[in-house]
């Protein structure tokens, strides 16, 4: 492995393109027309075009990106996250054409892919999952489940994501009123309409294991992490170690994580979703990629885990066991998209002035943006993913504080004071966290 093509844009596109110096391998960078201008070209040693506006697609076309790494003679691929980064088809394609695909192995792609399938797998190996209906392949057979589970239930899609493909069902007519356009919504968003039902946790929290296994059978945990501040079902504030967890508990969760890890057989670096509801939790879902909020855990463990991707795609052992890895401090992200709070949080675009931005001790700041960037609608709005690390939660939330006030850009409307909000709040700084906690306590969720 000697030269690496990014499938991605933004900042992630940044890490992988320093990881890959760091690791002394070649990258190439991929735009679309609409990302001419942007940092991941400018900053990358080659570059190719893949695809004209409309250009939300350009990411999306495995012909196009099979066509850069021809021209390029790039011998692996990198995905990133969303796009084609939990794509079996992509990793199968790749390996067809001799190219290695950072990442899981299609097989496990294709059943992490799939959430009941990946339920049915892991509780196989006692690891706990919620109540739920196998998929469901009819309305009439849905509503026979739903008489068996007890309302409310979710009705989730089986290939959904980013939060997307979540409904929650208080009783049966709501579920016959709304399953077939779920199918529908399904089918048009992930390329796979199967629904489940599963039983709805009323006020849990999110939290979620950091995992990394080589391909030689070892699988470590970087930690723990909690996701619980959401709006939408997506990810907004994020921190590790989850605070206030009973260490007991948070050892069986992390136990758990690398029992299901082993039972998918699991390469790479993946999350291991689960929600914890007081002394219980159960496993949601496993994200086969590295994930957006992926720093926090970085910034305890003090190693690249971007890197680590790749030198476990290159086949090397990760060299160092559990009892080698020190959590170190406390660590938050906040994720600053662009996005306007008037108008119930639509994307907002425009030309970026950057008026300040945050940095000094304990502050990292993971974007790609700059001055005078266009910020366009063909992606997802996120700016900056900004990290503060402290000894611990209460210095992390402190540096946090000072460093969402110096991040102070123009021309397009952002979140940073909703997260300012979310911050400063009395029950965020007392770790009073749950799945609900934006419409519990902010004023404009
Ligand atoms: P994470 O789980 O890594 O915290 P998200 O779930 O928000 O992050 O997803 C990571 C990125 O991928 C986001 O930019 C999101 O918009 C995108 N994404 C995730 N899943 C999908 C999907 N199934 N289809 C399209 N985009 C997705
Ligand atoms: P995605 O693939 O879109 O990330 P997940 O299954 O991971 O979907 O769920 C996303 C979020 O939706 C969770 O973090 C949680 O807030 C909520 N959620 C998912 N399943 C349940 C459930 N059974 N009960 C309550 N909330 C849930
Ligand atoms: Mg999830």
């Amino acid at each position: 492995m000697e030269k690496v093509l990014i499938a991605n844009r933004g900042e992630i596109a940044l890490r992988i393109l320093e990881a890959c110096r760091e690791e002394g391998l070649s990258a190439v960078a991929v735009f679309s027309q609409a990302d001419r201008e942007a940092l991941h070209v400018r900053e990358a040693p080659e570059a190719v075009c893949i695809g004209p506006p409309p250009a939300p697609k350009s990411y999306l076309s495995i012909p196009a990106l099979m066509a850069a790494c021809e021209v390029t003679g790039a011998d692996a691929l990198h995905p990133g996250y969303g796009f084609l980064s939990e794509s079996a088809e992509l990793a199968e394609i790749c390996a067809a054409h001799g190219i290695t695909f950072i990442g899981p192995p299609p097989e496990v792609l294709r059943l992490a892919g799939h959430k009941v399938a990946t339920k049915e797998r892991v509780a196989r190996a006692g690891v706990p999952v919620l109540p739920g209906s196998p998929p469901l392949e009819s309305l009439e057979e849905a509503v026979s489940w739903g008489k068996r589970l007890d309302y409310p239930l979710l009705l989730k899609a089986a290939a959904g994501g980013g939060g997307r493909g979540i409904r929650l069902v208080g009783s049966e007519e709501e579920l016959r009123a709304l399953f077939l356009r779920a199918q529908e919504e399904a089918r048009l968003a992930f390329g796979d309409g199967t629904l489940f039902l599963e039983r709805y946790v009323p006020s849990p929290r999110h939290v979620e294991v950091q995992i990394l296994a080589d391909a030689h059978g070892n699988v470590v945990h970087w930690g723990s992490r909690d996701c619980s501040v959401q709006r939408r079902h997506q990810k907004l504030v994020e921190e590790a170690p989850a605070p206030g967890l009973p260490p007991e508990l948070r050892d069986r969760i992390e136990a758990a994580a690398v029992l299901a890890a082993k039972a998918l057989n699991y390469v790479g670096a993946g999350t291991v979703e689960f929600l914890v509801e007081g002394e219980e939790f159960y496993l949601i879902e496993l994200n086969a990629r590295i994930q957006v909020e992926h720093p926090v855990s970085e910034m305890l463990v003090g190693r690249n885990l971007v890197r680590e991707q790749l030198r476990v795609a290159k086949g090397e052992p990760l060299g160092y066991r559990q009892d080698q890895i020190e959590l170190v401090g406390h660590a938050i992200e906040c994720r600053l998209n662009a996005e306007d709070p008037g108008r119930d949080f639509l994307p907002s675009c425009g030309r970026l002035l950057i008026e300040c931005l945050p940095g000094g001790i304990g502050v990292r700041l993971d974007t790609a943006i700059f001055q005078g960037m266009e910020v366009t609608p063909y992606y997802d709005p996120l700016l900056a993913k900004l990290i503060t690390h402290g000894e611990n939660r209460e210095e992390a939330r402190i540096r946090m504080n000072s460093a969402l006030r110096r991040f102070r850009v123009r021309g397009v409307a952002t979140n940073r004071d909703l997260l300012l909000e979310v911050i400063a709040h009395p029950d965020f700084a007392a770790g009073r966290l749950s799945t609900d906690f934006l419409e519990r306590v902010v004023s404009s969720p």
